[in-house]
């Protein structure tokens, strides 16, 4: 399988879906990371510059991409002010035709509040939403973005869409066995978190993630299954709505 990621910032992919990436990746299924933005907005340091932010955090990018054997596509936007523009939509498709991925990995962009305790970042919610508009219908029809087509980017159909965080999960990930090795995917990222709390701050998650399903550590997800045509799949005894 190919396993395509698209989310706003470098980490996202980590912190949402760490666990669930590092068994695809033991189980020899390609990934590809997708950074809608180079994150260079993430910074406390008045002194830093957008440039030495990036390149911080290309490196860091680098060094989680290598743990999980993943090759890194960038987009290139501007962090902290993304919107689900039509040319972002036509950027997605791009990299999705390029990509042909089963498995597109994102935000769920119904999410707004984590926890009680702070706001989901709006270009979470703006890459959801982009990505999702992308997938249905532009990915899989030739006479969306024509231009396209005609590069020799031919539309393709995405099988499923995994969503987090997310509050209205359907599918749960038993991470207890590459938990530690989640964290140190997240912990490669250490411009954006302080080792003293990731570790417990991502163990206190996991468990509570899990505790629903009777797991010790899990990551959920919101997943949709995709097909070639929404009525057949309907039609059929066995349509995706009746699974699990
Ligand atoms: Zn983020």
């Amino acid at each position: 399988m190919t396993i395509l990621t698209l989310n706003a910032h470098p980490d996202d992919a980590e912190t949402m879906a760490g666990g669930t990436l590092l068994k695809w990746a033991k189980e020899g299924h390609r990934i590809v990371i997708g950074l809608i933005t180079d994150g260079d907005k993430g910074t406390n340091d008045p002194l830093d510059t957008p440039e030495q932010v990036v390149a911080r955090r290309a490196k860091e990018q680098a060094r989680a991409a290598a743990q999980l054997g993943a090759e890194v596509i960038r987009l290139g936007y501007e962090d902290g002010l993304l919107q689900p523009t039509l040319e972002l939509r036509r950027d997605l498709v791009r990299v999705m035709r390029q990509v042909r991925p089963d498995i597109v990995v994102s935000s769920d962009p119904t999410m707004w509040f984590r926890h009680g305790l702070y706001i989901n970042h709006p270009d979470h919610r703006a890459a959801g939403q982009a990505v999702l508009d992308a997938i249905y219908p532009a990915v899989k029809k030739h006479s969306i973005f024509p231009e396209l087509a005609a590069e020799g980017l031919e539309p393709h159909v995405v099988s499923e869409i995994w969503l987090g965080p997310s509050d209205e999960p359907d599918k749960w990930v038993d991470i207890s066995d590459v938990l530690d090795e989640k964290i140190a995917l997240i912990c490669e990222h250490a411009s954006q978190f302080d080792p003293a709390y990731t570790r417990e701050a991502f163990t206190r998650m996991a468990a509570r993630v899990g505790a629903a399903k009777g797991l010790a550590a899990a990551e959920s997800f919101r997943t949709l299954r995709l097909a070639r045509s929404t009525v057949q799949a309907l039609a059929r005894s066995n349509a995706p709505w009746n699974v699990g």
